[in-house]
């Protein structure tokens, strides 16, 4: 799930974890812990953002951002903007908010109403992003790749053509980067692609090998949205999780370490489409860095389950699209054995 980026048991993981556990496991806001300070100035500096606040997961990560738009412009700009225009095939996680900002009606079965407020556009589509956008619109929300959707890359210039709309509209622009982020792409930002800035950033995934974390991380501009008060978390910025994330920052941060996922990650699609070139039903391998999809011409269930019989754990994503995300360390070996075992799942269930 994109969650484990250093594998499992990684020593400096282990040991920073049990290092942090034996000082303080928890602290809340009432007194700010070295590790979450020193997480928050490492996250800002590496991401061009200001401010950070941290959270438990991706769903809370989004949260805090619909939040902070609404509140920026109901409180301190004194507009009404309440609008969050997404994209159809979106996904931001599961509570009512994110939910409610998540372009796929299948998810919204039997929960609706949803949180007023929400506009979809097809992904990729500039003038539909255009035409959405409005005096009401509090933000424009979008993945650099739609990770949960199917492993969709938008065209060039998607992402600089939103900062643009949002610019001129007056609206802020979230990038989510929950999925995306924290080198899974082979940049510590999908969004780093295309050089485009948002003014409101979510991380959670891979950002503490496997620790519930969440991020949610603004530029100075929008920072009198929130005062003490206004959001907050009794879990969240835990110390322990935050320590976890340093170190897999701190590794992420190492000279030449993204310029191997971007190798690995062609490596495995390069196996992956010579694997597969002559396999009926297999309409494209596609992805950037570390975060593959197989596009398949039917459902990918079957072979996601078929997979998991191998001990190779794939995932579902936009139903036809067989999804690797696999630990950003993993070795070459270990990518051969996965792109053997997709590619005899494939080739035996296609022939079937
Ligand atoms: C997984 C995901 C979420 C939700 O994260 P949770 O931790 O499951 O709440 C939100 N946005 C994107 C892009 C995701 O991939």
């Amino acid at each position: 799930m994109a969650v484990s980026a250093l594998g499992h048991g990684h020593p400096a993981l282990t040991s920073a974890i049990a290092d942090q556990a034996a000082a303080v496991i928890h602290v809340s806001n009432l007194y700010a812990a070295p590790p979450v300070v020193a997480l928050a100035e490492g996250l800002t500096r590496r991401t061009g953002m200001d401010r950070a606040f941290f959270c438990n997961s991706g769903a809370e990560a989004i949260e805090a951002a619909l939040k902070l738009a609404r509140r920026y412009f109901q409180v301190v700009r004194g507009e009404s903007r309440f609008r969050f225009v997404a994209a159809e095939k979106s996904f931001h996680g599961r509570s009512f908010g994110a939910l409610s900002v998540t372009g796929q009606p299948k998810y919204w079965e039997g929960f609706e109403p949803l949180v007023p407020g929400a506009r979809f556009v097809p992904y990729g589509d500039v003038a539909a992003l255009e035409a959405a956008v409005d005096q009401e619109t509090a933000a424009i929300l979008l993945e650099p790749i739609q990770g949960e959707g199917g492993v969709v890359i938008p065209p060039p210039g998607y992402l600089a053509a939103a900062r643009a709309i949002a610019d001129r509209a007056g609206c802020l622009l979230i990038f989510d980067e929950i999925q995306t982020g924290f080198g899974r792409t082979g940049t510590f930002l999908a969004s780093a692609h295309e050089g485009v800035r948002p003014d409101v950033l979510t991380l959670a995934k891979g950002i503490a090998g496997g620790l519930p974390l969440g991020a949610m991380l603004h530029t100075e501009a929008v920072a009198e949205a929130f005062v003490p008060g206004s959001h907050m978390s009794t879990f969240g910025g835990n110390p322990v999780c935050c320590a976890a994330a340093l170190v897999v920052l701190g590794l992420v941060g190492e000279e030449g370490f993204l310029a191997l996922v971007r190798e690995k990650g062609a490596a495995l699609m390069e196996a992956l489409n010579e694997g597969l070139a002559s396999v009926a039903g297999v309409q494209e391998v596609r992805g950037r860095g570390l975060l593959v999809g197989i596009s398949l011409d039917r459902p990918a269930g079957p072979f996601v389950s078929a997979l998991y019989e191998r001990g190779v754990l794939a995932t579902v994503a936009g139903g036809t699209v067989l999804r690797l995300s696999p630990p950003l360390v993993i070795a070459d070996r270990e990518i051969e054995h996965g792109v053997r075992e997709v590619v005899d799942v494939v080739t035996s269930l296609m022939d079937g």
